[in-house]
């Protein structure tokens, strides 16, 4: 099954051409239209579509410099190149600067759309290449860092341990610089654990039958203590679905996810907020998946950011690892079969949903 919001752009100077193929997308596709080069870029950067149409021949750019800018910009962005009829031989030379597929015009329905899941499905699997990629070699690093970061760590925070007892308390200067050198070293331990809670390989015999809305209970209980001094001015409302079938999923790894996402909503309002969260159980034909929904009213995420919150390192927190949920899409996608998704208003507030979905015993 397509999704229904992937985004594809249409690039042709024929507007009756550009019609008739949006009209034959529409059912599956949200479909935007350019009719020269310039146009084409520009909404490739404001509407970054995970695919494009792009005719060869254009009034003001060639196609040709256009497709090299689409994939400087943003290298994902898929592209078919649709030629008229003889310019198999040029669309071929393009394939090689990046396009995914061509289409001689003129095109019928059934070869459009098969290029268009085709070319999609070669773009996703590329991007989930390139994570793995960058999975791998992070699999390598975190526990050589974990390794040589802990063990000094270790070390200072047990002598400063021993110089904070012997000091003399009136000096409170001293009190304080030792309380900040606790407090980094803290915060270094706990970068190196999000490093390798990310990498930790999945141990499937930690599978048992859980029930989502208990962790959801202990997760929100552990938050409230480590936000001690802001909990008060957070008030947490739940909507729990007390028929939620049990599921088959890591109690320890689930629990960790929605201690992530309730982690980002505290940190997300400082000034206090409301956080409401809501499990439901939605039945499919092929049995159904639970749905959790994270809302809270803070400062919520800017526009331009919502695209990379799931890398790992992307932060825009001073003290962000920018792994949380990074660690999140690795344990309810890749680990569970589920889904996480994130949307938000900047300055209004931000609702994460999960999915986790419900199977048979196997
Ligand atoms: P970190 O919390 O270390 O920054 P995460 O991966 O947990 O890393 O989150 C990445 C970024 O996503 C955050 O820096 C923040 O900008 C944004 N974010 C996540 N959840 C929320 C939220 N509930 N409200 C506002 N911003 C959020
Ligand atoms: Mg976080």
């Amino acid at each position: 099954m397509e999704n229904p919001k992937r985004k594809i752009l249409i690039v042709d100077d024929s507007s009756e051409l550009a019609q008739f193929v949006s009209k034959l997308l529409e059912a599956h596709y949200r479909t935007s239209i350019a009719s020269d080069g310039q146009t084409a870029i520009q909404k490739v950067f404001s509407e970054s579509p995970e695919l494009v149409l792009l005719d060869l021949k254009l009034p003001d750019i060639p196609g040709t410099e256009v497709l090299k800018k689409i994939k400087e910009m943003n290298e994902e962005t898929a592209v078919i190149v649709m030629t008229a009829y003889g310019g198999e031989q040029l669309a071929v030379g393009l394939m090689k600067a990046g396009a995914v597929d061509y289409l001689s015009k003129p095109f019928d329905e059934e070869t459009l759309m098969g290029a268009v899941v085709n070319a999609l499905k070669i773009r996703d699997a590329q991007i989930e290449d390139k994570r793995k990629e960058i999975y791998l070699s992070l699999e390598r690093f975190f526990p050589f860092l974990a390794h040589e970061v802990r063990n000094p760590l270790h070390a200072i925070d047990g002598a400063m341990a021993i110089i904070q007892r012997r000091s003399d308390s009136k000096d409170k200067l001293l009190v304080q610089s030792i309380k900040v050198i606790r407090e980094e070293v803290q915060h270094l331990n706990q970068f190196v654990q999000e490093c390798l809670d990310f990498v930790r390989p999945p141990v499937r015999s930690r599978l048992a039958e859980i029930e989502i809305n208990e962790v959801l209970s202990v997760a929100i209980n552990m938050i409230s203590h480590i936000f001690e001094d802001v909990s008060g001015k957070i008030r947490i409302t739940t909507e729990f679905d007390a028929g939620l079938p049990k599921i088959v999923a890591s109690y320890e790894e689930i629990k960790q996810a929605f201690l992530n996402i309730l982690k980002n909503g505290f940190e997300a309002m400082h000034e206090g907020g409301e956080l409401n969260i809501k499990t439901r159980f939605e039945s499919t034909s092929n049995l159904g998946y639970i749905e959790v929904i994270f809302s809270d009213n803070g400062k919520g995420v800017e526009k331009e950011n919502i695209k990379g919150l799931f890398q790992p390192f992307f932060t825009t927190k001073l003290r962000g690892t920018g792994l949380g949920l990074a660690i999140c899409r690795r344990i309810i996608e890749e680990r569970h079969g589920g889904k996480i998704r994130i949307e938000s208003d900047a300055g209004k507030g931000t609702t994460v949903r999960v999915e986790l979905p419900v199977r048979r015993d196997e």
